[in-house]
């Protein structure tokens, strides 16, 4: 069997807190249990929200945790041409979209909420004098056209997922208007250069990862295997807010020594039963898939002590 590669792919557009830490964590121990290679990438397409010192910040602070990773982290800020010759490859398959934000919203079916609009096709039948006539007024984003197609997968923790890519979102963006590449299509060239096999992330994601299965397969890349992870509650059950200054790591590392902070997200996720301090040799030693529940998972209380 192949050697499993695992690979944690923050977005540093802000300082890390303690669910991005979970997410690594999880990434970390299982692909070290296995006996893999783990991998670092700075996920900062987007420049201008992720700059430069906040990846090195995540960075030092992942190392400040113990965390180490197998080769130098890759930044995706600088692998323009990689993702260039991707797009390429896919040429047959997409075509430019002149439609503003407003635009969608305003054609978005109500029921579906704000956080997943389905492309209505507005675009994806310009004639070539069309598209000439709009590009001269506005830059157009890059769409990838999607089949009537459903894409099924097996999630490690989530159990079997299907999803009908034209019903949940439409053709979806690879470039957007402003020149920067769309998630999708950096997160799935990035996993097939690093020969990525195993994808731990949060579960926020899952609702993504369909789209990447198709973008594989046009691509002709191994699909990985996925694990999506509950989300990291306070001990209160409420969602982590990055405005919880009390619970930075900055913060937490002057109350607590690192393996006393493992302990606590290592408590949260199942993998032990009390929050005491441990060390990630020991968590990779004795790390179990089964142990950690699907649904959403809350920090032991002891976290606010000290304060
Ligand atoms: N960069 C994404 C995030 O920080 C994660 C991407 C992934 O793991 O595929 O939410």
């Amino acid at each position: 069997m192949n050697e499993t590669v695992g690979r944690f792919a923050p977005s540093p557009s802000g300082p890390v807190h303690l669910g991005n830490i979970a997410c690594c964590l999880l990434a970390y121990l299982s692909a070290r249990h296995q006996g893999g290679r783990f991998l670092l990438r700075i996920e900062d397409l987007d420049y201008r929200r992720c700059p430069v010192p906040n990846g090195e910040a995540v960075i030092r602070d992942l190392r400040r945790l113990g965390f180490d990773w197998d080769e130098e982290p890759l930044w995706q800020s600088r692998r323009n041409a990689v993702y260039q010759k991707a797009l390429e490859k896919l040429r047959d398959h997409l075509y430019p979209c002149f439609c503003t934000r407003a635009e969608l919203l305003a054609s978005q079916a109500p029921n579906l909420g704000d956080t997943q609009t389905v492309y209505p096709g507005t675009c994806r039948n310009l004639s070539p004098e069309e598209i000439k006539a709009r590009s001269l007024t506005r830059s157009p984003a890059t769409r990838l056209r999607v089949p009537d197609l459903e894409i099924s997968f097996t999630d490690g923790l989530q159990g079997p997922v299907t999803e009908n890519l034209h019903e949940a979102c439409g053709d979806f963006i690879v470039r957007r208007s402003d020149g920067l590449w769309g998630y999708q299509l950096a997160v799935v060239v990035d996993d097939a250069a690093s020969g990525v096999t195993e994808v731990v992330r949060g579960r926020d994601i899952l609702s993504a990862t369909p789209r990447q299965i198709y973008l594989c397969r046009l691509l002709r890349f191994p699909v990985p295997r996925y694990v999506h992870i509950p989300l990291l509650l306070d001990p209160y059950g409420r969602r982590l807010a990055k405005r919880d200054r009390d619970l930075g790591l900055d913060q937490l590392l002057t109350r607590f020594t690192p393996e006393q902070l493992l302990g606590f997200l290592a408590c949260a996720y199942h993998l032990i039963e009390k929050p005491e301090a441990v060390s990630l040799p020991e968590l990779v030693e004795q790390f179990d898939w089964s142990r950690v529940p699907r649904g959403d998972v809350s920090l032991p209380e002891g976290i606010f002590e000290g304060l």
